[in-house]
């Protein structure tokens, strides 16, 4: 029997309610239940792939190729489920697909509305593409108040009455302010919230209280009694050390234990929370510590690469040392070499991005990387800027650079139109949308024999990994580029697509075209990443 637990935010935005959805979701997972996590976006994109990664994060890239919202990554990352592209929807899809059913005449003459026709179109999304999981969370976006929120809210409401109480639990996220000069939480905006919810018919079962100082006992009550919630499913919900002492810290408060209750699971199977007691640990007790410097364009908003500094926390979990991020903006390198500020890494990435703001800097870092024989890493388009560095400087192609910034002497990085996959073969138009219409989602590589990255991963003849770009290393340079020692050892299966490249006379030089951060987790670190830290701590003790 499928459950729903269907996630709001009040007061807010911003209150760590993925987090919460994912820690609630591991916590199941430890005690023997199947989960299947969900978030949907009242927004009007049909899916976040054509917005700034500073405006709402990072894209998360699932492997069946959709561009969804960044809670999935952290979905993903604590419940190792791998995401669907059911996973996550908009409104603009939604509408999208109401107003194509209306063009084709599925309405039968009917005046499309609101309800019924949009809210069971969330409803038929909630609900689909399951595979009997015990529960399925589902996140709504945004803070309840927002007009574009209230389909969503109107839908979940039906389907709680539809599947009944018994099957169904709302959880609202609410935040209690601290008042420093009265020295007090205030719980006056949760009631308004809870009120919030109720006028749209969805009464809360459950509480959860976001705040930086612990909540009185009277305080919690004052939010039962005035919530219409019992007292133990007022549950506080404190800041952590770090995201993955969340789901401990949420068992202590008695989080998982009161939705159980709810549901009125008798004996249910205990947390098991060593293994999220290891991870934590590790982050806070290691043995050393190494420096990497990020060298990318949308790092004034740390949210634009979470799964990459994820994945960065994981390698250093994996190796036992704390991972320091030094976030660089390569546009300062644009005009002056990176000396001063490079100078201290241990090791240095170049991450994905878009557009040609910033990257002579990224070029820069990378041409100091090779030189000085710092770790190198260069995700997407990190690696293509690798191989510009490399056509540039090392094989006299000075009009060497990417058709993304306009026709060049030399494009050593160039439009994809036509690629692979499996057995199909995909096109797309030069000038054609910019929606989803990149090389998405998950495609093989073949690992060449003699590499340096078929050892880390394991031996591995070919491995899948996540791409989303819209540009690619040109193989009609290969040759050109392996005689200056950047050797391509990751091909697509046709071999017509440089996946991987790495250099044999540094310690550590890699570019890969996929993003591997997506799928990295604080229990299984990807090798890339543990690899790419262990030769930072490598260099670490060389200087
Ligand atoms: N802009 C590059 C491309 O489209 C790289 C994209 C990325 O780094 N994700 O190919």
């Amino acid at each position: 029997m499928t459950r729903y637990i269907f996630i709001t935010g009040g007061v807010v935005s911003s209150l760590g309610k993925g987090l919460a959805a994912a820690a609630l979701g591991a916590l199941l997972q430890t005690r023997g239940y199947s989960v299947r996590l969900r978030k949907l976006d009242p927004y009007i994109n049909v899916d976040p792939g054509t917005m700034s990664p500073i405006q709402h994060g990072e894209v998360y890239v699932t492997d069946d190729g959709a561009e969804t919202d960044l809670d999935l990554g952290h979905y993903e990352r604590f419940t190792g489920v791998a995401a669907r592209r059911s996973d996550n929807v908009t409104t603009g899809r939604i509408y999208s697909d109401v107003i194509a059913r209306e063009r084709r005449g599925d309405y039968l003459g009917a005046t499309v509305q609101v309800i019924p026709h949009v809210t069971d179109a969330i409803k038929a999304f909630i609900t689909a593409d399951l595979d009997g999981e015990d529960f399925v969370l589902c996140e709504i976006g945004g803070t309840v108040g927002d007009i574009e929120g209230l389909p969503f809210l109107e839908a979940i409401r039906q389907l709680g009455n539809e599947v009944g109480p018994a099957r169904a639990l709302f959880v609202h996220c609410t935040l209690l302010p601290y008042l420093g000069a009265s020295k007090e939480l205030k719980t006056k905006p949760t009631q308004h919230s809870v009120k919030e919810l109720l006028t749209v018919g969805i009464q809360a079962g459950l509480i959860l209280c976001r705040s930086e100082q612990p909540i009185p006992d009277d305080q919690r009550r004052k939010i039962a009694l005035f919530c219409n919630v019992p007292y133990d499913r007022v549950i506080p919900a404190l800041d952590a050390t770090t995201i993955y002492d969340v789901p401990g810290q949420y068992h202590e408060a008695g989080f998982d234990d009161q939705v159980l209750e709810y549901f009125a699971i008798a004996d249910p199977p205990p947390a098991k929370l060593d293994g999220w007691r290891r991870i934590v640990h590790r982050q806070v007790a290691p043995e050393g510590e190494v420096s990497i410097a990020i060298v990318g364009k949308y790092t004034q908003f740390i949210d634009s690469y979470k799964s990459l500094s994820e994945a960065l926390t994981h390698g250093g979990i994996a190796n036992n040392v704390r991972v320091r991020l030094n976030w660089v903006d390569s546009g300062i390198f644009d005009d002056e070499e990176p000396n001063l500020a490079l100078g201290e890494a241990n090791g240095i990435l170049v991450p994905g991005g878009f557009g040609e703001r910033g990257t002579e800097g990224m070029i820069r870092a990378i041409r100091f990387a090779r030189e000085r024989k710092v770790p190198f890493f260069g995700i997407c388009f990190g690696m293509q800027m690798a191989v510009i560095e490399a056509a540039r400087t090392l094989c006299a192609l000075d009009g060497a650079g990417s058709t993304e910034f306009g026709a060049c002497d030399h494009p050593v990085v160039g439009l994809l139109t036509e690629w692979t996959r499996g057995n199909v073969r995909e096109q797309r138009a030069a000038d054609g949308d910019l929606g989803g219409t990149m090389r998405l989602g998950a495609y093989p590589a073949r690992l060449a024999a003699d590499s340096r990255v078929r050892a880390i991963y394991h031996a591995a003849d070919e491995i899948g990994e996540r791409h989303r770009h819209r540009y690619e290393v040109n193989i009609n340079y290969r040759d050109r580029l392996e005689a200056a020692g950047l050797k391509v050892t990751g091909l697509s299966p046709d071999g017509t697509l440089p996946e991987i490249v790495e250099r044999h006379d540094h310690p550590w030089f890699v570019g890969v075209q996929f993003h591997p951060e997506l799928k990295s987790k604080p229990f299984d670190p990807h090798p890339l990443f543990a690899d790419f830290i262990r030769a930072a701590v490598e260099q670490s003790r060389l200087v």
